[in-house]
């Protein structure tokens, strides 16, 4: 079984091709456009998509040494996302799927997130618990089984990758700035300064408090000592980063004790982050659980998860009419 995905739900536009649920090409396109901007820019995003998406098909298909006749289906990323970025990948996967008269299999881009830990080995067993954070999601998956998952826990406001980009903006930081924060953690003490910790109820998720906090800690300690930003950056955002981690971590363990499951991922962009993926471990190996981990280029948008997702979608014959129309939000699809 050979399938072709396509994923455009962002800013990020991506082709992969799995074979027999082996992942054999993963292109990825980035758009640099909306660096200007200090955010993605839904207008302009579609047009890069639009024009990315033939080269970017093409290059997925000969790394894979697939031909177009080969193929058994065509996937692509449904919801959520941006509407007039969605729309580019449906057309062009409807189009395709039409015209070589192969099924369509449409994909929900936070599901595929999750399965993204299934593209390598070694591979979860169910159920198992996800730490899904991204650039719009923080969430919490209880996964059954490859298409049976459920949200135990979500954020009530920010996302955690927003958290990252929100308060790398309060830090005069470019956009994205999630990695940034990264790397200046990296040569910085996590314990130097105290952000709060939101008392949020069950498993969910507050980030909004976080990024007053900060907002405030960097006013008033530039006033009092001008310069105290650029001098402390390293420190800065090891503390921030520390404390974005033990505010997912701490409802992990949570979540964790409720349900007695011990195998636990995480995924999305977030999951990038050098700090929560070295947490995790170490979480892992003080409570007994089982890890994953995606690799780099399967934590962030890419088309290999939306291709891993299909492939579960293809043996169960779970397909999408040629009619469905992609949707900005949605809930799981089972
Ligand atoms: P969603 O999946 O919710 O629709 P998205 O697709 O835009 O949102 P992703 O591409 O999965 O999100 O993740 C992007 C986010 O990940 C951004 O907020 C970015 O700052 C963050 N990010 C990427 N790398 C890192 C890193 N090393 N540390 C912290 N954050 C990171
Ligand atoms: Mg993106
Ligand atoms: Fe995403």
């Amino acid at each position: 079984v050979k399938i072709l995905a396509i994923e455009s739900s962002c800013d990020e536009t991506s082709a992969a091709v799995i074979v027999d649920g082996q992942v054999k090409s993963n292109i990825i396109a980035n758009q640099t456009v909306h660096e200007q901007y200090g955010g993605v820019v839904p207008e302009l995003a579609s047009r890069a998509h639009q024009e990315h998406i033939v080269p970017v098909v093409d290059a997925a298909l000969k790394k894979a040494g697939v031909a177009k006749g080969e193929l058994s289906a065509i996937a692509f990323t449904q919801s959520p996302g941006l509407i007039g970025s969605l729309l580019v990948g449906a057309c062009f996967a409807k189009a395709m799927a039409l015209a070589l008269d192969i099924p369509l299999i449409g994909v929900h881009h936070m599901q595929a997130h999750v399965l993204a830990n299934f593209i390598e080995d070694p591979k979860p067993s169910f159920p198992m618990l996800c730490l899904t954070v991204s650039g719009g999601h923080t969430q919490i998956v209880q996964v059954n089984s490859a298409l049976d998952m459920k949200v135990i826990g979500e954020t009530l406001d920010d996302a955690a990758g927003e958290a990252f980009d929100k308060t790398a903006k309060i830090l005069g930081l470019p956009y994205p700035g999630g990695p940034l924060i990264d790397k200046y953690a990296q040569q910085g003490d996590p314990t130097r300064f105290k952000f709060p910790e939101p008392q949020i109820q069950g498993l969910d998720f507050s980030f909004s408090g976080l990024k007053t906090a900060i907002l405030y800690f960097v006013q008033q300690q530039e006033k009092a000592q001008p310069g105290f930003l650029q001098e402390n950056m390293a420190d800065i955002c090891a503390s921030i980063q520390h404390r974005i981690i033990t505010i997912l971590m701490n409802k992990l363990v949570k979540a964790t004790k409720e349900t007695g499951i011990k195998e636990v991922a995480i995924a999305g962009g977030v999951s990038a982050n050098s700090g929560l993926r070295k947490a995790l471990t170490e979480y892992g190996e003080k409570h007994g659980w089982n890890t994953y981990i995606p690799k780099f280029e399967y934590c962030t948008d890419n088309a290999g998860m939306i291709a891993m997702t299909a492939h579960f979608k293809y043996e169960a014959a779970a397909f999408t009419d040629l009619t469905a129309i992609p949707s900005a939000r949605a809930e799981f699809a089972s």
